[in-house]
């Protein structure tokens, strides 16, 4: 592609930074740096037509941990590093909720619940007994207790079936994904950054003085570049280890009088659903078909949907009539092993990267956004 004198001018010339990928890191990575640096030029580019990864295709949980998943990762990690995460998420929503508004975020301060099913009996118990623990844990981090036990049964609270017990988690509630992104890219562009889409970096050469980026429209240069593309981002980051992991989901045509509102987690968070107004929206599974679900391809599988459907037929919406709107998929970032860890990191003199945000992006994507500004101005 050729470019005109003003099109270089107003779009390419001198710039001071450009954002690889415009999700949520990448936009709040923009965002806090040009209002540090408010003389700089900054240009995010985008390979989707919309964004095209995680950002506006998730599912809208502004959540923290769920018990089990805490006593799961208190396997893995100590007790300081679980409440620093913890901290991290709750305090990176309430950053998100104050870059936007809790009205452009679609924000509903629902709560959240974790459900048992039968055949979770070990993990429950194991909640149950720790859950003063977990409390007192966590009390330096939430304005109240973490968690509460819920007296009723969910049969009771909300009709399900087939789940024993559940834990009450107070703090949650939900975002409406499409408009916190649609709301985060306006601020962008108010605020004097330059978004482009439809152009894909296909590779990122720092060459001291500038960064030269080769991409699907040519060859760009700039003084710095961050790297946003989380699930995606191995591609450009060969010597870091990002690791994709593919979400699913669906949404189900309008259900007269749905009887929950609010965020629900299952089995560790690998079951998770919602209502979206008056419609269930249901994902995960991933953790039955691990192999198949590691890929950046943007696409839904037959197999998992129709046991997402299943579940949720068993146990949301058991005896009624109700059919799915819309299935998609999504792409998450991980590090090894699942590691849960996000890479906010110089990887060359001039090129930083802010990825790997894993399933907690909503509460901590605003928060990296602004940690990947701050490595970038030094
Ligand atoms: C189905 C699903 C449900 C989820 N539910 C929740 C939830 O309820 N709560 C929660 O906290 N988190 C959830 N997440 C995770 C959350 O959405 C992510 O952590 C977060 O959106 C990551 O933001 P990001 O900006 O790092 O990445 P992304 O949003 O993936 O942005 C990366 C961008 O980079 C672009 N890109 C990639 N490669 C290139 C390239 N070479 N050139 C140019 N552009 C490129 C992509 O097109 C993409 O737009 C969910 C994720 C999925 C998929």
């Amino acid at each position: 592609m050729t470019l005109s004198y003003w099109e270089k001018k107003v779009w390419f010339n001198a710039l001071d930074l450009v954002v690889v990928g415009s999700g949520l890191v990448g936009l709040t990575t923009a965002l806090f740096f040009k209002r540090r640096s408010p003389r700089s030029k900054v240009l995010v580019i985008e390979r989707g037509l919309l964004p095209y990864g995680a950002s506006t295709r998730n599912a809208g949980f502004a959540c923290y941990g769920s018990p089990s998943e805490l006593l799961d990762d208190l396997e893995q990690q100590t007790e300081g590093e679980i409440i620093e995460r913890v901290r991290q998420r709750y305090l990176g929503f309430a950053k998100l909720l104050e870059l936007l508004g809790s009205d452009h975020l679609g924000y509903r301060a629902t709560g959240g619940h974790e459900l048992f099913r039968a055949k979770d009996a070990e993990d429950r118990d194991r909640c149950m007994e720790q859950l003063s623990h977990l409390n007192e844990m966590l009390q330096e981090v939430f304005p109240g207790p973490a968690f509460r036990r819920n007296k009723e049964s969910p049969k009771e609270l909300w009709g399900f079936k087939g789940f024993t017990d559940a834990i009450e988690l107070p703090h949650e509630g939900q975002i409406d994904t499409g408009k916190c992104m649609q709301n985060l890219l306006k601020l962008c562009q108010s605020e004097g950054i330059l978004i482009l889409n439809n152009i894909e970096v296909r590779s990122i050469s720092d060459q001291g003085a500038q960064v030269e980026l080769e991409t699907s429209q040519g060859i760009f240069h700039t003084r710095q570049v961050a790297v946003c593309t989380n699930g995606f981002a191995q591609k450009l980051l060969k010597d870091e280890v990002i690791v994709p992991a593919r979400a699913q989901v669906f949404i189900s045509e309008k259900i007269s009088g749905i009887p929950f509102d609010g965020i629900f987690h299952v089995h560790k968070g690998y079951y998770y659903f919602r209502n979206v107004g008056d419609r269930l929206l249901m994902g995960g599974g991933r953790h039955l078909f691990r192999a198949e679900e590691r890929s950046t391809e943007i696409q839904t599988t037959a197999t998992l949907q129709k046991h997402l459907e299943q579940f949720a037929d068993r146990h949301i919406l058991p005896d009624r009539q109700w059919r799915i709107q819309d299935s998609w998929a999504g792409i998450m970032g991980f590090g090894s092993h699942n590691e849960k860890g996000k890479l906010v990191k110089r990887t060359t003199p001039n090129v930083v990267c802010g990825v790997r945000l894993g399933g907690m992006g909503i509460a901590i994507g605003a928060h990296t956004g602004e940690e990947t500004a701050a490595l970038l101005l030094g």
